[in-house]
């Protein structure tokens, strides 16, 4: 048997960080939601009790630091299951891009083995498996819209954003969740965005009102650390978004458009800048 599941890439409409806690992680307050680019699963039995993972992407590890692997290996043994799995890793977010695409993929492994298995585990217990492989990991399992406090792992639902397009670039460098969250100097944070404004608009489903909220705290790190992510924000606001943002630690920078017209003009715009650019609508 074969079961295909979709990994939709997250963007942040706004990121705070709070304090850093005694366990070392970070208090946020984070707005998330869904993006229409997707990574695409494919899970098959397996005749030996082995975790396989192939991807058409050759810059991912396969092996057990692939986050899809960590979570079929969970699931296994805290459910006991004596099968096998292939699951084939079809990529099409970026990798380390701040689009949370390794949690997405462990997300809708949890999901699609919970179904290829027969295992009827509740969501609520999926929600705490992801959150032991990651803090975006839960988010992941429930997609939608969602404020994220905690680390991140515990989710209230929200309104999804009224419709809109997103342009998503991905400058060609890579950045370390680690090292960013490391570099933030949490108790000396210049603006903090506001995820009461973001939640107030999305409840009034005002477009205008979501695009003042936008704000990310961990941009004071990137941006210093990598300038070029400031050099194609601003080329998104000279193009015309009518908002721009860092998605999660980057370097990835989205745009926000209401006008549909507007889409192909920034599009075309950014392809002279930035290899990686997709023009995607935000999942309602
Ligand atoms: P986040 O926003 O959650 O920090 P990200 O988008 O910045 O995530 P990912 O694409 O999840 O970053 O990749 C981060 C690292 O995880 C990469 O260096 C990659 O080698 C590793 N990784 C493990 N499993 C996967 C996977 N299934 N897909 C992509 N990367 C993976």
């Amino acid at each position: 048997m074969k079961i295909y599941e979709k990994a939709p890439a997250k963007i942040n409409l706004m990121l705070d960080v709070l304090h850093k806690r005694p366990d070392g992680f970070h208090e946020v307050e984070m707005v998330m939601t869904m993006i229409d680019l997707a990574d695409r699963l494919e899970m098959s039995e397996q005749p030996r009790d082995t975790i396989i993972i192939t991807s058409q992407a050759g810059y991912i590890p396969l092996d057990e630091k692939n986050l899809a692997f960590q979570a079929a290996r969970l699931i296994k043994e805290r459910y006991d299951v004596r099968q096998g799995v292939h699951i084939h890793l079809d990529k099409k977010i970026p990798v380390a891009a701040g689009l949370a695409g390794g949690s997405s993929d462990a997300a809708a492994t949890l999901r699609g083995l919970n179904r290829l298995w027969n295992l009827n585990i509740p969501l609520a217990e999926l929600l705490s498996l992801g959150a032991e492989l990651g803090s975006d990991v839960p988010f992941c399992v429930t997609g939608g819209s969602a404020l994220a406090t905690g680390r991140g792992e515990l989710l209230t639902a929200v309104p999804s954003p009224p419709q809109c397009w997103a342009i998503v670039a991905k400058p060609p460098i890579n950045v370390s969740t680690a090292e960013v969250y490391g570099r933030l100097r949490s108790d000396n944070i210049q603006h903090h965005p506001s995820a009461r404004d973001m939640v107030a608009a999305l409840e009034e489903g005002n477009f205008r009102e979501m695009c003042r909220s936008l704000g990310n705290v961990l941009e004071e790190v990137t941006l210093k650390l990598h300038p070029e992510v400031q050099q194609l924000k601003d080329a998104m606001i000279k193009l015309g978004a009518d908002g721009v943002l860092m998605s999660g630690s980057g370097p990835t920078v989205f745009g926000l458009v209401a006008k549909e017209s507007k889409v192909a003009r920034i599009y075309n715009g950014l392809r002279g800048f930035c290899k990686e650019v997709y023009a995607v609508r935000l999942l309602t």
